[in-house]
């Protein structure tokens, strides 16, 4: 028993497992291959309640808090899916909570509303991107990174300047999960002069003219998953697609990078639990000198303690979860989570991978997969080194 396993939980994993064999196992290479997951997987996923885990029932989410998406994101990399999936298929769970929090929908730390009540144009976002993404109909992005560096924040060089009623927005966006795809993307944008740290988010349609998805990146990993760099050039967006007040956006992108930090820190430990368990089977199986591989102490030995640091790395992100959504202003606690559960995957998946011998190196394997898919882990959502210089702040250095 642990801190996330309760019994609605259990049922939550058994949908999510019967997902992921039906609608996923048979056609993940396909998807790797094409470089995209299809967007009918999306409607299947909302129909039985996957896609609205961890937002409330009155923005057309399913309920559940951010322990039980993390089950959700647990279980898919457990039964035999893929971070590059989870990447996918929950895009959404990175461009949308800015938009529901802004309408007040949320309760705890992570929904608290920034700048007062909500302002009028945000229950009309809800209507207009939140339900329908949570319904499968729509594709949503976040588009935070910039050609110029994307560990600073403060520095986002994309202008919007106020035009009357809307927003005139110039630059340029890169590495953007689902960017190819989306229908719309949750934009941060300095409304001020360039790296003045006075930031917004605005919703940016898709087929906007002046706004161009610009070539798909191909990447060592994440292959099913779409990665776009995006272009603006005198885009006209409408001031009601901002996401809360003006200049608030610095902060709303801040409090949402816990629950973004802590879905990585899942799929990284998850990854590092999956390999442990595809090297233990191979081990099992595969004899080299008339012995199986697992009759060896040192290989025992090595499992024991893959075995180990994977699940140690889980219980501490799930204490870390259960503080944040508790309400705790718990931010270096989740740098050190996602540090923790990277590095223990980046171990694992590497010696799973060599236990498999040439196997291990061969498309045909999935722990080839979960090794090229593991190395985004300690880039995205903050990089190992930006989590250290939180924990270091937080030490008082
Ligand atoms: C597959 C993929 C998907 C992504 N999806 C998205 C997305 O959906 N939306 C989005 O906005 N972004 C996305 N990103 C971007 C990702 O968040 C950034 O790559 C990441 O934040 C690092 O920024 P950067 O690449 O500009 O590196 P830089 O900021 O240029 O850093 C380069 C190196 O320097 C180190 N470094 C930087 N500053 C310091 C410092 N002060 N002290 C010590 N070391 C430092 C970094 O840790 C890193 O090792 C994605 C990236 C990839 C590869």
């Amino acid at each position: 028993m642990t801190i996330v396993d309760t019994p609605e939980r259990r049922q939550l994993r058994e949908l999510t497992r019967a997902f992921v064999t039906r609608e996923v196992l048979p056609h993940l290479d396909d998807w790797e291959r094409a470089g995209e997951v299809p967007r009918a997987l999306h409607a299947t996923a909302a129909k039985i309640g996957l896609l609205g885990i961890g937002f409330p029932e009155s923005v057309g989410g399913s309920g559940g808090d951010l322990l039980d998406s993390i089950v959700v994101t647990e279980e898919i990399i457990r039964s035999g899916g893929s971070s590059g999936l989870v990447a996918a298929l929950f895009t959404h769970g990175i461009a949308l909570p800015h938009l529901v929090a802004a309408a007040g929908r949320t309760g705890g730390t992570l929904g608290a509303r920034l700048g007062g009540g909500p302002a009028p144009g945000d229950d009309d976002l809800v209507d207009r991107y939140v339900r329908p993404t949570l319904a499968g109909t729509m594709i949503g992005a976040l588009a935070i990174t910039e050609p110029d560096g994307g560990s600073d924040v403060a520095a986002i060089r994309t202008t919007a300047r106020r035009d009357g009623d809307h927003y005139v927005v110039n630059g340029s966006k890169t590495y953007i999960t689902s960017g190819v795809r989306a229908d719309f993307v949750t934009t941060a944008v300095c409304t001020d002069f360039p790296g003045s740290g006075e930031l917004s988010l605005l919703v940016i349609d898709k087929g906007t003219p002046g706004f161009t998805v610009g070539r798909r990146l191909e990447k060592l990993g994440w292959h099913c998953s779409d990665t776009a760099e995006l272009s603006f050039v005198d885009v006209r967006v409408p001031v009601s697609n901002r996401i809360g007040e003006e200049n608030t956006g610095f902060l709303a992108i801040m409090q949402h990078f816990a629950a973004e930090r802590l879905s990585l820190a899942t799929q990284a430990y998850a990854t590092a639990q999956r390999c442990v368990e595809l090297a233990t089977r191979w081990c099992r199986n595969r004899a080299t000198f008339g012995r199986p591989l697992a009759s060896r102490q040192l290989v025992r030995h090595r499992l024991a303690e893959m075995h180990t640091r994977a699940e140690s790395a889980r219980a501490y992100v799930h204490e870390v979860a259960a503080r944040v959504a508790a309400g705790e202003p718990v931010v270096t606690e989740v740098a050190m989570a996602k540090n923790v559960a990277v590095a223990a995957c980046d171990q694992v998946v590497d010696q799973a991978l060599q236990l498999h011998g040439g196997f291990g190196y061969l498309r045909d394997a999935e722990v080839e997969r979960h090794y090229r898919d593991a190395r985004i882990l300690g880039i995205g959502g903050g990089t190992t080194e930006i989590m250290n210089e939180i924990i270091a702040k937080g030490m008082g250095l």
